[in-house]
């Protein structure tokens, strides 16, 4: 059943993640909405992408459950490694949504229609399209990635991207040769699979897809190289080898099989956060990558992008048309600090990854270390001291048993990369 409606027209520049989300959860709470769109027809990304719970209790909303019944058969399911997540292949996973708000929902998407420029005064706001059109609402929504133009009204000035310092190569093609060679069959054999290794400052993702008939990795890297507005080129694959010269000889035996057509040298930009999401007036907000990039080992970016489009469309319905000011505002505020601290993970995560300490632990020198504080214990104990429990631990254990010191560290051979799931 579709909501009262309330008279709000909202217009949305862009239709990636963040855009359709924005839509789609703009027409569920009532509001009238359009799409505007740089790209003439859809981009077939080739790419995979986690979404996490809170992505999918969004999708699960559509259609009573039918935009997941349709996204089910495009994922890995990775239930059975330990993760409640599921991967999708960006292109296809783009496209059912896509579908979803233009042919299901009837809303208007205007492909091929760059916009130029953003207006708004106290009343209402607007875009200039590349045609000279203007189109007039009471609220902008610019969804419109990491490059935003409407990133530039909001703030007043150009905000250029800086190098993260990490590039990856990335990459998708038929798994054919990997079924014929032995080393690397196992991954086409049993369906989809899910892999990763990591090491010191670089990390390997490799999955097999489609019921293992394609691969896809990913593998970042350190990368110092100093990028403007461009950041993508074709890859050489010698570079990925010698990244990956004293690494498990699987990933290399992986990498031999891509055809060099399909690399792909993708700098990682990154942009400080911004002080602020939205207009002087309050009638033009920034919304996803263009209010936020995120670095892609947060697997986060397309799932708050979405949040963000839940949140806006609920403030404007809980405003109402008088107070769409306000409304954006509250928008800004609700997701300000949650985005800020989700967009962290990107650089803990790859740290974590990346600049582990596998060396820290040595279990012979630990026991040689504290061997004679803790057998002297022991030994001085009275002769009918619980034996066999561990000190510290009583054979009648009391409600809490008491703490223990613990060596959380994780060992690892530095050269060694080390499998994150077989
Ligand atoms: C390698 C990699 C892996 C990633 N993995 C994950 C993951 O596992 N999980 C996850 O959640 N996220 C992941 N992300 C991040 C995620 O892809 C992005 O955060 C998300 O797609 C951003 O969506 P968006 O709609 O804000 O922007 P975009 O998808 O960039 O969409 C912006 C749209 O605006 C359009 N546009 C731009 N300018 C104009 C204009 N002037 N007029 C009209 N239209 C315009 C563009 O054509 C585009 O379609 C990854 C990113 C990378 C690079």
């Amino acid at each position: 059943m579709s909501a009262p409606k309330t008279g709000i027209k909202v217009i949305v520049v862009g239709a990636g993640f963040g855009g359709l989300c924005a839509a789609i959860e703009c027409q569920r709470q009532g509001h009238d909405v359009e799409i505007y769109e740089n790209f003439p027809q859809l981009k077939v990304l080739g790419d995979i992408i986690s979404f996490g719970a809170n992505a999918g209790r969004i999708f699960y909303r559509w259609g009573d459950g039918e935009v997941v019944r349709r996204l089910k058969p495009l994922t890995i399911d990775l239930k059975g490694y330990g993760f409640r997540i599921h991967k999708y292949d960006t292109g296809e996973l783009h496209k059912v949504i896509f579908d979803y708000a233009r042919d299901d929902l009837g809303i208007p998407i205007h492909l091929d229609n760059p916009v130029t420029e953003y207006f708004e005064d106290e009343n209402h706001a607007g875009v200039v399209l590349k045609n000279g059109k203007r189109v007039t609402g009471d609220v902008v929504i610019g969804a419109d990635g990491v490059r935003s133009k409407a990133r530039e009204l909001v703030l007043g000035y150009f905000d250029k991207p800086k190098s993260s310092g990490y590039a990856v190569w990335r990459a998708w093609f038929p798994a054919s040769e990997m079924a014929k060679d032995p080393r690397t069959k196992e991954f086409c054999e049993h369906g989809d699979t899910f892999n990763g290794w990591i090491g010191q400052d670089v990390h390997f993702l490799f999955s097999t897809i489609k019921g293992g008939k394609n691969c896809s990795w990913v593998l970042t890297h350190k990368d110092d190289h100093d990028i403007d507005e461009s950041w993508s080129f074709p890859g050489k694959i010698e570079d990925v080898k010698a990244v990956l010269k004293d690494w498990d000889p699987l990933c290399t035996a992986i990498i031999e099989k891509t055809p060099p057509s399909a690399l792909v040298d993708w700098k990682l930009v990154y942009r400080d956060p911004l002080p602020k999401w939205i207009s002087k007036h309050g009638r033009i907000a920034l919304l996803g990558d263009s209010a936020h990039p995120f670095l892609p080992t947060s697997a986060q970016g397309a799932t708050q992008s979405m949040e963000d489009g839940v949140t806006m469309a609920v403030c404007l319905k809980r405003a109402g048309k008088g107070n769409v000011p306000a409304a954006v505002k509250t928008y800004q505020d609700l997701r300000y600090e949650r985005v800020g601290k989700v967009q962290k993970t990107g650089e803990t995560t790859r740290d974590l990854w990346h600049k582990t300490d596998w060396e820290k632990f040595d279990a012979e020198k630990h026991a040689e270390d504290n061997f004679a504080d803790v057998f002297k214990a022991h030994v001085d104990a009275p002769a009918d001291a619980e034996a066999a429990a561990p000190l510290g631990m009583s054979a009648n254990p009391p409600p809490s048993p008491p703490k223990r010191k613990q060596d959380n560290s994780v060992q690892r051979k530095k050269k060694t990369p080390l499998p994150l799931i077989d």
